[in-house]
């Protein structure tokens, strides 16, 4: 596997800290499957009391927070609401339906972002030969909508819309804080929407693993069985949970770096002629080369030799994902090359 000087690949190529690594070390544990350590109540708690919900669960991956959600919402055959680019569909190997046993209908929305309107056009009738739909599922913000931060008025319009046709919503958010940080709204605010609702600690949040989900006690209940029955409880994981107290301390705020230096790469390739690029919200920035004579697999093969590490999201399409470990020069260099290849 290739090394990157400069890793825009994903936000989750960053590796721990000196500082990080030593609150892991020094971390009090004890057994989380029996509830007794520590580093993982408190985590829980204080994820709990910000997204202001009665009771959260330390899980060790988002796509578990994700599957448990739809398994503790849902019977199988239950129908889930969810955007056509949703990691739900995209990213998740089809767990949702292969152990949850939903099924997935998916709205097509510009960035990932629907209305109550469209929605309710997905609603299913009650009819015996129709799946019952029972959860909407969002994104914030939307990975494959170029990291958009779903807006709190549109977020609430579909949460008044589920309250009144007893739906449950979940938010996925893998990327909530970068939410936060980019539109000035409170994470409770967001969460206000949903009946469930979870944040990363291994994306831009810098931990080595790790993902919180909460909801409310019935729902945490459930959700506990869950991650027993999928082998997800643990033992001394508070050496784990210490890196997302530290991350919380440390590593919120400095998300707006990431969303300056994502916003300083797209400002830089917005002169290069053969890219089209729209300005990013956060730390994710999508371009197309369209215009160029190269596939997207050609130019991330030509920045891989020269050391820079690029997603490639479709035929035209590339991803750069800003995180902790990539600084301004990065990006500038990163974007100088991408200039020079094209030019
Ligand atoms: C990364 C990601 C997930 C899954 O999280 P993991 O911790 O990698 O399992 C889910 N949803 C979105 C939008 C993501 O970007």
């Amino acid at each position: 596997m290739r090394e990157f000087r400069i890793d825009l690949r994903s936000d989750t190529k960053t590796r721990p800290s000196r500082d990080m690594r030593t609150a892991m070390a020094e971390a009090s544990v004890g057994d989380e499957q029996s509830g007794e350590d520590p580093c993982v109540n408190e985590l829980t708690a204080r994820v709990a009391a910000l997204l202001r919900k009665p009771g959260a669960l330390f899980l060790p991956s988002g796509t578990m927070c994700n599957l448990i959600a739809v398994l503790a919402h849902c019977r199988p055959g239950d129908e889930v609401i969810a955007a056509e680019n949703s990691h739900l569909i995209s990213s998740e190997s089809g767990g949702a339906t292969a152990v949850a046993g939903a099924q997935i209908r998916p709205i097509s929305a510009k960035r990932g972002i629907f209305s109550a309107d469209q929605a309710a056009a997905a609603v299913r009738p009650g009819k015996i030969n129709a799946p019952t739909t029972r959860l909407i599922h969002v994104e914030q913000t939307v990975n494959r909508g170029g990291g958009a931060i779903w807006p709190i008025d549109a977020l609430r319009e579909l949460a008044a819309f589920a309250r009144e046709r007893r739906l449950a919503m979940h938010m996925d958010g893998a990327r909530l804080m970068n939410a936060v940080v980019g539109s000035g709204v409170a994470a409770s605010e967001f969460s206000d929407c949903c009946d469930s609702v979870w944040l990363d600690l291994s994306k831009g949040l810098g931990c080595p693993m790790g993902a919180v989900l909460a909801g409310d006690e019935d729902f945490i209940r459930a959700a506990r069985r869950w991650k027993f029955r999928l082998g997800g409880a643990m033992r001394q994981a508070g050496i784990i949970a210490a890196a997302g107290l530290y991350a919380l301390d440390h590593h919120v705020d400095r998300l707006r770096t990431d969303h300056d230096n994502a916003r300083r790469f797209a400002d830089a390739l917005r002169s290069v002629d053969a890219v089209s690029i729209h300005a990013p919200e956060t730390n994710l920035v999508f371009f197309d080369i369209e215009s160029s004579r190269m596939s997207a697999s050609e130019l991330a093969q030509a920045l891989a030799e020269m050391g820079i590490g690029i997603g490639v999201e479709g035929r035209t399409t590339l991803r750069a994902v800003t995180h902790l470990d990539v600084n301004a020069a990065g990006v500038d260099e990163a974007a100088a090359a991408i200039s020079s290849i094209l030019g």
